[in-house]
């Protein structure tokens, strides 16, 4: 084993024993974050190791087309640079007719997933924006979003919606018109969302809110996507913690399709502008740990646009997913950061030693896995999909 020809220390031991099957601990994890010199070297390694276990030699993405359905928004995280007020130089609402020519140009460039993204329940925060929503025959922005799922459905394309926080009515709607949905957890500290910490004046980044939507999506088998954002304030132990927290929630419900991994990038017109950006290093040991975590199995993505130059690197890191690559549009959460070209990706991985496999919003063990699919939505799935589950080459 390579373990053998590394130094050996308690570092390199516990990775041994983490390689052979033993569940990590929280304080381990924070041990494991120490990692210098060979340790780290032996961290990534195992880290492979087990993504190779479980998801073996291929790397997936999703052709996708990003719809931004509104960008006003009530929460005012320290680090966006997508929200506005309504009537701040900016501020959007996509009309019906925009979603569908939107996802007309995408299903003719290939796309399969719509990814619906926006602002968290504007309507509360702002008068103006519950009258605009009623003056497009919407009561607001959760009812307008199910239409606009419908709509992109009769396009060809498979919503992954985005909206926030969501109680369980919603997600029993949504999931009617969605393959996948997601919520980022971000980190489970509620420190962050004190005054000066990247979450005040947040009220749907409250952890434990964030938690609850997560499990009632797994009470009601829809597969999530989830993830954290690193460099944003919060500690290492907080960091271990969030990735506990999404573990503890996939073991009881099964439900986590992928966990995203982010790193935190600076923006010129952000309030944390000012705020160091998390390095390399910092991006790889923490994909490392959330692999050790979070197991052999879990589909674990970095993006790849918040990354450029290091594919390799994460790919060493532990990570089987590039997420969503938009060949139309920009990244409106990121949009400094444009998207890699997919035959640049796919150099990338091929040279790497893997293999770049394209998927739909669902991942293919959730296609199989019976209750985790509307059945209205099975028939364009299977339509969409090859032998193993990918998403069928046009
Ligand atoms: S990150 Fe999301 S919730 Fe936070 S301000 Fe931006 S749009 Fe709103």
């Amino acid at each position: 084993m390579v373990l053998d020809l590394v130094p050996k220390t308690a570092y390199t031991e516990l990775l041994q024993d983490l390689l052979l099957g033993k569940a990590i601990t929280r304080e381990e994890a924070c041990f494991l974050f120490q990692a210098q010199a060979s340790d780290f070297t032996a961290l990534l390694w195992v880290a492979g190791q087990l993504r190779d276990q479980g998801r073996g030699k291929y790397v997936s993405y999703s052709r996708k087309v990003f719809l931004p359905l509104t960008n006003i928004c009530r929460d005012r995280c320290a680090y966006c640079t997508f929200r506005r007020d309504p009537d701040e130089a900016g501020a959007k609402t996509m009309t019906p007719e925009e979603v569908r020519q939107q996802a007309r140009r995408a299903r003719a460039l290939g796309c399969k997933e719509a990814l619906f993204s926006m602002g968290d329940k504007p309507e509360l925060a702002f008068p103006q924006v519950k009258r605009a929503l009623q003056d497009l025959g919407y009561p607001d922005s959760r009812s307008y979003l199910h239409a606009m799922c419908e709509l992109v459905l009769e396009e060809g394309l498979l919503p992954h919606a985005n909206p926030g926080l969501m109680d369980e009515a919603e997600l029993l709607r949504l999931r009617e018109v969605n393959v996948s949905m997601g919520l980022m957890l971000e980190n489970i500290s509620d420190r962050l969302l004190e005054k000066g910490q990247a979450h005040h004046a947040c009220p749907d980044k409250v952890p434990q809110l964030r938690l609850r939507t997560i499990e009632l999506a797994g009470k009601h088998r829809i597969p999530f996507t989830t993830g954290i954002l690193i460099g944003i304030g919060e500690t290492i132990a907080e960091r271990v913690d969030s990735l506990f927290a999404i573990q503890k929630l996939h073991a009881q419900y099964g439900h986590i399709q992928e966990v995203i991994i982010q790193n935190f990038r600076t923006k010129p017109t952000i309030p944390m502008r000012d705020w160091p950006e998390p390095t390399l290093w910092d991006h790889l040991r923490t994909i490392a740990i959330s692999r050790l975590i979070l197991g052999p199995d879990m589909n674990i993505q970095a993006p790849p646009n918040l990354n450029q130059d290091a594919y390799p690197l994460l790919l060493l890191a532990g990570i089987n997913d590039w997420g969503g690559i938009s060949p139309l549009t920009r990244d409106f959460i990121n949009p400094e950061a444009p998207w890699p070209h997919i035959s640049r990706l796919r150099d990338h991985t091929h040279t790497a030693g893997f293999v770049l496999k394209e998927r739909l919003a669902i991942y293919p063990e959730y296609i199989r896995r019976q209750g985790f699919l509307a059945a209205s939505l099975r028939p364009r799935v299977e339509a969409m999909i090859d032998a193993e589950g990918y998403a069928r080459q046009e």
